[in-house]
């Protein structure tokens, strides 16, 4: 890989004060997906030099806390700016180990990089409250205090923004950050300590801690010292991060799996719904939590937008995201192969159509092709599961009330897509639909601005927005009598 500036992938962890290499014990190898080559190595850490991580943090949140919010905000805005002035070197490393293209990876770093400007921002305005008192003698004054030493643990499909959009608001609140990215793709995250260094955060603040998820997730969630985990990954880990914290009861925050629809009405702009839609589905080649997992089109247009979303599938170009005019890249492993294959036999047993793909792709590893289903019907197995892979599949309906209550027949309630133009039914719909988030005649809702999160299994808390800042801070209230 040619980087500009080489210091960037670092074959290292970042432990509290100190950072450890690979070279120095046990190391795990970080593959790139799309060429099977071993891009580098990191350590393989555990329960010990996440106490170490954890304690070094708690020693320097304190002064951190007292500081001004003006000095964090200057630190994390130095930090944004060396996020893009080395975008392209970011977005190279993200591909490498993580697959998508490099167009892709890089807006992923402007986008990673937007919530570090906009906690920058927040960090200033983390407001308290005077209430007045219940007697002519009291004053209630709400203080918002950082709720301490963070434990963060994040996923291999977004290996920058999933970290940011955590680590912005804690640091911005007044937080320290023990952090275990993903096996797959660490590089990303220990090229986010290396800029942070260098943009002036203190030690000790924010740890990057790789190796074994049971050992050091263990640890995060055990420490009595850590008051709050941020998680984003499957719900089933997130279940078990959540039982594992119960003890110490700690504040949870949780970004988990999705199953969301992608409704067209018989009154939607059908050319831009299928460009909505290609959006919502193949983004990182399907494997993001917001990714339309169900496609429901009325009975009307249903052959209509059948047809042109296909022809719109069939123009995507899959292979390295590191080549030219790629539009998907290879999926991150075999497990995630399989499940898509499933999905695809399943929904074939079950009476659907494969009008596109269906097969691993000529390229071999992981790739696989981008691939259209139609006559889904809720009985297959993508119904109800997310499916994370270029697999798009098409349900008719023929009512709003049936589409609704099959839309909200999931146990997930992350996002959902609609695209109508009646104004009674866009209101209707957005009020039913049983989500977090709904992108209405869009499928692109992620930004900084928004507060992001779901519902039911799909976890607890928002991220981003000036709410987003509110999850790493605890309300004090202050009862003062005046005499
Ligand atoms: P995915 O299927 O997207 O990889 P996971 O939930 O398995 O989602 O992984 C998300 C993150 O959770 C990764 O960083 C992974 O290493 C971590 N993880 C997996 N299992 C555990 C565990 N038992 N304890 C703590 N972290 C875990």
């Amino acid at each position: 890989m040619n980087l500009n500036d080489p210091s960037l992938l670092r074959e290292a962890a970042l432990v509290g004060r100190r950072w450890i290499t690979a070279q120095e014990g046990e190391s795990i190898p970080v593959t790139n997906p799309a060429t099977g080559a071993i891009l580098g190595h990191v350590p393989d850490l555990g329960a010990a030099e996440t106490r170490e991580a954890i304690s070094v943090a708690a020693e320097a949140q304190k002064d951190w806390a007292a500081r001004t919010a003006k000095e964090r905000s200057d630190i994390l805005r130095a930090w944004f700016d060396l996020m893009i002035a080395h975008r392209d070197d970011l977005g190279a490393i993200l591909t490498a180990e993580q697959g998508k293209p490099l167009a892709e990876a890089k807006g992923e770093i402007t986008y990673g990089a937007s919530f570090i400007e906009w906690f920058a921002e927040e960090a200033r305005r983390v407001r308290g409250d005077v209430i007045p008192g219940h007697g002519r003698d009291k004053r209630i004054v709400v203080l918002k205090q950082p709720i301490g030493v963070v434990g963060a643990i994040t996923p291999w499909n977004f290996p920058n923004a999933m970290i940011t959009r955590k680590a912005g608001p804690a640091l911005a609140a007044g937080c320290a950050m023990v952090l275990k990215p993903a096996a797959q793709t660490p590089f990303s995250a220990i090229a986010l300590a290396v800029l942070a260094e260098r943009a002036g955060l203190p030690p000790g603040l924010f740890s990057v801690v790789t190796g074994s998820a049971a050992e050091i997730g263990g640890e995060l969630t055990a420490n009595p010292q850590v008051r709050k985990i941020t998680f984003t990954g499957s719900t089933g880990v997130g279940a078990k991060l959540m039982a594992q914290s119960a003890p110490t009861i700690k504040k949870l925050g949780l970004e988990l799996g999705g199953n969301a629809p992608f409704i067209v009405f018989d009154d939607a702009d059908i050319d831009a719904a299928v460009e909505g839609a290609m959006i919502a589905k193949y983004r990182n080649n399907g494997q993001t939590c917001v990714c339309a997992n169900r496609i429901y089109v009325q009975r009307s247009i249903y052959d209509a937008f059948a047809e042109k979303f296909r022809n719109a599938a069939a123009r995507l170009k899959t292979g390295d995201g590191a080549d030219d005019g790629v539009d998907v890249g290879p999926l991150i492993d075999e497990k995630a192969v399989s499940k898509v294959e499933e999905h695809i036999a399943d929904a074939i047993a079950k009476g659907g159509h494969v009008t596109l793909g269906g097969q691993r792709h000529a390229l071999g590893r992981t790739f696989f092709e981008v691939t259209v289903v139609t006559q889904a019907s809720s009985d297959m197995a993508l119904a109800t599961e997310e499916t994370f892979g270029p697999l798009a599949a098409l349900f008719p309906f023929d009512a709003e009330e049936d589409v609704i209550r099959m839309a909200n027949a999931s146990e997930y309630g992350l996002a959902s897509y609609f695209y109508a133009r009646d104004h009674s039914r866009v209101w209707r719909v957005a009020e039913a639909l049983e989500f977090g988030m709904v992108g209405v005649n869009t499928g692109l809702i992620s930004t900084p601005e928004a507060p992001f999160g779901g519902i039911k299994s799909s976890g607890l808390g928002r991220e981003g927005s000036h709410y987003g800042i509110e999850e790493f801070t605890e309300i004090k209230y202050v009862c003062l009598a005046v005499q």
